[in-house]
């Protein structure tokens, strides 16, 4: 028996075979989940619902990240196939790419910041609201993914810094207010990992290679091994954690210098 048996997941935020969502629906899978899933925009359909087939799903809906009424949408549906639902993954982020690329005072615009709040932080509340009413009665995990840049500054990363921080606050939040209904939210603080999003970060080559260079492990971690992680997070066997965000980053958060940076003069 698999870790995740009986469980019905939605997954949100497959785009490629690189996704870190795709990387989590396979872990899922391998554990016993039954899986739906979400696309962004009719570009993404046929792709998504082809990954969704081979792991024996036939839910697949568009959902665009900034309207309720899509949100609304896939929840009706998941309501009417499965009743029920156990694990929500939110793994969505995006700022538009002029923020990405530049001094931070100089890039950040209002409108900007209000988009990357409103889709990679926003998101997840609007998201779990709906999640709620599927989740009674059952031990319910809802999940999303940050990175560091939250709490420590770094080139470029910029506006999504302060979306992940936000995203962080609202696990808390969201964890003090859906405990009583036995469901629990965390996240995953993944180092960087070669995908869509990540190439729309300026300089994410010299990120993997500083990030290799000072994490106690001496390497940049895979996808799988966050998918690994989410499986732990969203089953039973993390019954009493919540409101928590785990690195998965090979310990490079903890580390202030390396060998490498002391060589590097
Ligand atoms: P990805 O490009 O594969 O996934 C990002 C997803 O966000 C895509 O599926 C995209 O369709 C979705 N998305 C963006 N805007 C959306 C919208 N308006 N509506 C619906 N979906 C939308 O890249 P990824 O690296 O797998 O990113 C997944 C999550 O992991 C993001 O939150 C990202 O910030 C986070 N993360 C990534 C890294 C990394 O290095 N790759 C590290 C830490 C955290």
């Amino acid at each position: 028996m698999g870790m995740l048996t009986g469980k019905k997941a939605l997954i949100v935020g497959v785009a490629s075979k690189l996704s870190i969502a795709y990387a989590i629906a396979e872990a899922f899978h391998r554990e016993g989940a039954e899986l739906a899933f979400t696309y962004q925009g009719e570009k993404l359909k046929d792709r998504v619902e082809k990954m969704a087939a081979q792991w024996g799903s036939t839910i697949c809906l568009p959902c665009d990240a900034g309207s309720d009424e899509e949100i609304a949408s896939v929840f009706a549906t998941l309501k009417d196939q499965w009743g029920e639902l156990d694990i929500l993954v939110h793994s969505v982020g995006f700022a538009p790419a002029h923020e990405l690329d530049g001094d931070y005072i100089d890039v950040t615009t209002r409108e900007g910041f209000r988009i990357a709040h409103d889709i990679s932080a926003y998101s997840f509340v609007a998201m779990a609201k709906e999640a709620k009413p599927l989740m009674q009665g059952r031990q319910g995990s809802m999940l999303t993914l940050t990175y560091h840049g939250s709490q420590q500054t770094l080139p470029n990363y910029n506006v999504m810094g302060l979306a992940k921080a936000s995203l962080e606050a609202s696990v808390r939040y969201l964890a003090g207010s859906l405990g009583k209904d036995n469901v629990r939210v965390n996240s995953i603080s993944a180092g960087p990992i070669r995908t869509l999003a990540a190439s729309g970060i300026k300089s994410f080559r010299r990120m993997l290679k500083r990030n290799a260079e000072r994490a106690p492990l001496g390497r940049n971690i895979t996808a799988a091994e966050v998918g690994n992680t989410a499986v732990f997070l969203c089953s039973d066997m993390a019954s009493g954690i919540t409101a928590q965000n785990i690195y998965v980053d090979g310990g490079f958060n903890t580390c202030a210098m390396s060998m490498a940076d002391m060589e590097d003069n």
